[in-house]
């Protein structure tokens, strides 16, 4: 696989030299100028700060996008018009939601590509990517990239990314063109707008009217996480007929 010139492929035990914290020239210089793809997750993650309703935070923090080729739309986060195209979330302090940052932010500046096989094997890499602006390579500390991603508490969005990616490369999709828009506003409400989909699955004919098992429904509506695992399965369902 061909990279760009700035991009090493991180290999097994592989070390890197890197640390970021407030005492370095270029801090929060990485939080400018972005194309931050959200994943469900991350969305999930963000809103608990600002404890907005999905509705709210998506019209005030994303910008939907859907190309040609793309069967699902994607969700980015809106930089601000200041002249520096910031992220909404950065401040002179640093990062105003650190605890639940993005995936993409725990991991830079070490990059996770997975995907699934076309007989269902999911296959992961790692790469390192230097910017210039940078300064975190002259730091002490040295990781490998599984060292890092544990260091920056990727686990549970790794996890969650994980199934999230089980639909949106289902062996199926492979084979489609396009979803009608009603098959699209599902997607958007089971993965990213969940405390509507929680008042729709809440609804007494839901069980019913897609034939789900009772107790995974109650089961579903415990915690945000578990309602957004339940939304990928149930996904899958509709739109794949998956059993
Ligand atoms: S979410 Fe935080 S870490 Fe990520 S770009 Fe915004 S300010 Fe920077
Ligand atoms: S540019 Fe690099 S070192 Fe500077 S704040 Fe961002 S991640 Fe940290």
């Amino acid at each position: 696989m061909q990279f760009p010139e700035n991009v090493t492929r991180l290999c097994g035990a592989k070390k890197f030299s890197f640390g970021c914290h407030a005492g370095v020239d270029c801090f929060t210089e990485c939080c400018r100028e972005l194309e931050l793809a959200l994943t469900p997750y991350d969305v999930l993650r963000l809103r608990k700060k600002p404890g907005l309703s999905s509705a709210d935070f998506i019209n005030r923090y994303i910008v939907q996008e859907q190309e040609e080729n793309d069967i699902f739309p994607r969700l980015y986060l809106g930089m601000v018009d200041d002249g520096r195209a910031s992220c909404p979330f950065v401040g002179s302090a640093g990062c105003m939601v650190y605890e639940d940052r993005p995936g993409a932010c725990r991991a830079y500046p070490v990059g996770r590509g997975a995907s699934l096989t076309a007989d269902g094997r999911q296959q992961e890499i790692y790469v390192l990517v230097r910017e210039n602006h940078c300064l975190g390579f002259d730091e002490p500390g040295s990781y490998s990239a599984k060292e890092w991603f544990h260091n920056q508490g990727l686990a549970e969005y790794n996890q969650m990314n994980d199934e999230v990616m089980s639909l949106l490369q289902h062996a199926q999709a492979r084979h489609l063109d396009r979803f009608s828009p009603e098959q699209i506003d599902f997607f958007l409400l089971a993965l990213y707008k969940l405390d509507e989909f929680r008042h729709f699955v809440s609804g007494t004919d839901f069980a019913a009217r897609f034939k789900v098992d009772e107790k995974d429904r109650q089961a579903a509506l415990v915690d945000e996480e578990s309602l957004l695992r339940f939304g990928i399965c149930w996904l899958k369902k509709l739109l794949f007929d998956e059993g």
